[in-house]
């Protein structure tokens, strides 16, 4: 029995193939594009209704910019005025049967005649339950607006709270995990300690506030050259970020961050950006997925079943220069996405497939204020302001929408100018889960 009996997919029956795309990020959005006109009847399936740019998320929760300069919703994107036979549905889906062709929500089943899976990654906590319940992820919007209401809560509490230790608490950061996402995290949350928090909390010694990176590996950055991640690691240190290598975090219970090399950080802030698993999804078969991903052949196509496709973060393609499959980054999901496209037009016209080749456009990172790091392809690394200037060019035009172009470069001008992080609101409280002394904070001023 359906759960949810009194909804329904209603989507139309056609006599035109349908394609059904499941998550509407970079892969999928990149892939519907190329179908518009084509013919297909094209189903989009995600849990969320908009299309997120995750590489700005840190901005939001740093205060730097609002949610829905970094999203776009997928009705706009693929409206039935520009797009015909385009159908989005607001659904998780919970499974898929490769054999009977059905994909399965808690709303309804669906009958398809090419099914992708485009659902990218999940945060993976690598099994410690304790961190997940007491950390914060970074992955979504919602994660970044609670991380957000939580450091500016931290602030406005340690500002009214007397004691020394709780405040210090309150003023301890530890970012966890020295990938892209932590590195620009910490760099940010400098800079607001720098220029924001000093003129905002007047009566705080904001010279206690510390930011700690910890980092399993011996460089910050792995996937970049080791050039970037040294000059990466140089700049962190001279912004003031306490930057820990070679150590993991073993433990945290909401109050003390415990690292392998045996200390032990007092925090209410505990940020994960440790890690990231498959969003798989039900149904395949066990020997289809591999360390979490899915395993595809050089058309996308998942072993065994030629009419099912995983394409970007999901998708596991090894090939001779990617033996352990292509980097979880979007050109890689993009590049896929548009492919496929032709692809299946091709398979409609029994002409042969084109196999998928990677254009490696190269990784960029930024840490401050002209401070960037770039590995361009033809072994080019730049650091510094031209880094910064690549960074700001190439993120504003891989936006989507020229609303969001808009807004993000008007936001970087006037912060670039004032030095303000122009968004610092508490949208709406956060208190994490047993966090009681937040829930106090919290609820002696969010009452009726
Ligand atoms: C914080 C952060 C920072 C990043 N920074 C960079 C960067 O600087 N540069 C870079 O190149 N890459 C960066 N990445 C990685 C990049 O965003 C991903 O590689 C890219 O998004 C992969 O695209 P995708 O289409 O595979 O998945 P996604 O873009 O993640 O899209 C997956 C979609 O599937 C939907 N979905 C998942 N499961 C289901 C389900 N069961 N039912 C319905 N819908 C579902 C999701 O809601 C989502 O919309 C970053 C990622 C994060 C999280």
């Amino acid at each position: 029995m359906i759960p949810f009996a009194d909804l329904a997919l209603n989507i139309p029956e056609t006599r035109k193939p349908r394609v059904v795309i499941i998550g509407g990020g970079f892969g999928g959005i990149n892939l519907a594009k190329k179908l518009r006109g084509k013919n297909f009847q094209v189903v989009m399936f995600d849990k969320q209704n908009y299309h997120g740019f995750w590489p700005l998320l840190y901005q939001v929760a740093t205060a730097g910019l609002e949610p829905d300069a970094i999203a776009e919703p997928l009705r706009k994107l693929f409206g039935s005025d520009n797009y015909e036979d385009f159908h989005f549905r607001l659904v998780k889906v919970k499974s898929v049967n490769p054999v009977t062709k059905i994909v399965h929500t808690l709303v309804g089943d669906l009958k398809y005649d090419y099914l992708v899976i485009a659902t990218g990654t999940k945060t993976n906590y690598f099994g410690n339950d304790q961190i997940k319940k007491f950390s914060f992820p970074l992955k979504q919007i919602p994660d970044a607006l609670n991380l957000r209401s939580q450091m500016l809560q931290c602030f406005e509490q340690a500002s009214m709270t007397p004691d020394p230790e709780t405040q210090q608490s309150l003023m301890n950061f530890v970012i966890v995990g020295g990938g892209p996402t932590g590195v620009e995290l910490a760099g940010a949350l400098a800079e607001m300690k720098r220029h924001v928090l000093p003129s905002d909390y007047p009566g705080v010694n904001i010279n206690k506030m510390n930011i700690y990176l910890v980092e399993g590996m011996d460089r910050l950055l792995p996937p970049m050259s080791k050039e970037s991640s040294e000059k990466t690691y140089k700049y962190l240190k001279h912004l003031g970020v306490n930057v820990t290598l070679n150590t993991l975090v073993e433990s945290y219970d909401g109050e003390v961050a415990v690292l392998k090399n045996g200390d032990r950080i007092h925090t209410n802030t505990l940020i994960w950006a440790a890690g990231v698993a498959g969003a798989l999804i039900d149904g395949l078969p066990p020997e289809t997925v591999e360390r979490g991903r899915i395993l595809v052949n050089e058309y996308n196509q998942v072993l065994g079943y030629p009419e099912v496709f995983a394409i970007g973060d999901i998708a596991l393609m090894k090939t001779d220069k990617w033996p352990k499959g292509h980097p979880g980054v979007a050109q890689p999901a993009i590049q896929q996405g548009q492919l496929l496209g032709k692809n299946l037009v091709r398979l409609q016209r029994n002409e042969p497939l084109q196999p998928f080749e990677y254009t490696d456009k190269g990784s960029l990172a930024i840490i401050g204020r002209n401070q960037a790091v770039a590995d361009l392809p033809g072994n080019m690394h730049f650091g510094g302001f031209i880094a910064w200037a690549i960074w700001l060019f190439v993120h504003v035009m891989a936006l989507v929408g020229f609303r969001n172009k808009l807004v993000v470069l008007s936001n970087w001008v006037y912060k670039f100018f004032t030095y303000e992080n122009g968004t610092r609101l508490i949208i709406r409280p956060f208190v994490r889960k047993g966090d009681r002394a937040k829930q106090r904070f919290v609820d002696q001023y969010n009452t009726d």
